[in-house]
């Protein structure tokens, strides 16, 4: 059975883990006796991706929109991933699914696009100092900063014709667009926890020319859990900055960004994830794109995880350290 199974599923195997722990591992396919402690395998951390926002789905009390948001628990901790297009919209989907966004260890923002950051207006109003990591782009929308050597100074100019009357902080510091958010701007990849990375690219695709993009990657014990936002700089670029974490792949999910790529794009594309990097699991969604939805179930037959919105994906978790 695959690693990958509905919420259903999921509430099962905690009903049947109260009663035999050993049956429901096997149903689980989990891959440690480790953790086969009734208690710790019922309270033991969730470890999964619940989808929050896409224009695709099968549950009813959940509003299809054009954006991404996912609810990330691993290794005990809750991570937003973007937050969609709307505020009502992504508040909405997260009551449908019984998630309390004011309950986060942090929120990563894949980019600047509106359908990723539009919804976060309403995670700040019910969690205002959630730490945030966003890209770090000059003067972008999540704000920025430069030291002071950035301009060039004239020393011949009277005080009053110089910035700050020629004595400049040593850092200059510009806005985002929502002062008083508790951003941690990234340029480079990132450590969050020994297990949990950030990747940064920058897109030099037209369009989206000089936009960085992070990309969240879990180091699981089955290899590398990759989510994705849009993938402007190319899922293929994520992927390969990823292997330097760890070369195996188990499981994309997120927005693929081939919506309106033509079908040799698509395949070529395809043909790098499943060949090249032999990417165990697909769970594409958002901007992937129909076609390319088609393309990558051909490819990966059963490893092609249906993950529209209100999905929830598990993730095996590191085991339990032996007491
Ligand atoms: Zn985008
Ligand atoms: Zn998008």
């Amino acid at each position: 059975m695959g690693q990958f199974t509905h919420r259903k599923a999921q509430e099962m195997t905690a009903k049947y883990c109260r009663f035999l722990c050993y049956a429901a591992l096997l149903i689980v396919g989990g891959n440690s006796p480790v953790a086969c402690a009734a208690s710790r395998a019922v309270d033991s951390p969730k470890s999964q991706i619940t989808v929050l926002y896409d224009a695709f789905g099968q549950t009813p009390a959940m509003q299809q929109d054009w954006g991404y948001a996912a609810l990330i628990e691993y290794g005990g901790k809750r991570i937003l991933f973007d937050t969609g297009n709307n505020p009502d919209i992504l508040a909405q989907n997260a009551k449908a699914k019984g998630i309390d966004l004011s309950k986060l260890d942090f929120v990563v923002m894949s980019h600047r696009h509106g359908d990723h950051m539009g919804g976060l207006g309403y995670v700040l109003s019910v969690n205002p100092k959630v730490p945030i990591y966003a890209p770090k782009e000059g003067f972008g929308v999540y704000g920025a900063d430069l030291p002071s050597t950035f301009y060039r100074k004239d020393p011949s100019l009277a005080p009053e014709q110089r910035y700050y009357n020629g004595t400049p902080p040593d850092v200059l510091r510009f806005g985002s667009a929502w002062p008083g958010a508790n951003f941690r701007l990234v340029d480079k990849n990132t450590d969050i926890t020994p297990e949990i990375h950030l990747v940064t690219l920058v897109s030099d695709k037209p369009g989206t020319l000089e936009l960085r993009e992070l990309s969240l990657v879990i180091n699981t014990p089955e290899g590398l859990v990759v989510v994705v936002g849009c993938s402007h700089p190319g899922i293929d670029k994520i992927v390969e900055s990823a292997t330097a974490i760890n070369p195996r792949i188990h499981l994309i999910a997120g927005g693929f960004h081939l919506v309106v790529a033509p079908d040799s794009d698509i395949e070529k594309i395809v043909t790098v994830l499943h060949d090249q990097y032999k990417v165990e699991y697909v769970a594409p969604g958002h901007c992937t794109g129909e076609p390319a939805f088609s393309a990558l179930k051909r490819a990966f037959g059963d490893h092609y995880v249906y993950a529209g919105l209100g999905t929830t994906l598990t993730i095996t978790p590191r085991p339990a350290k032996p007491y």
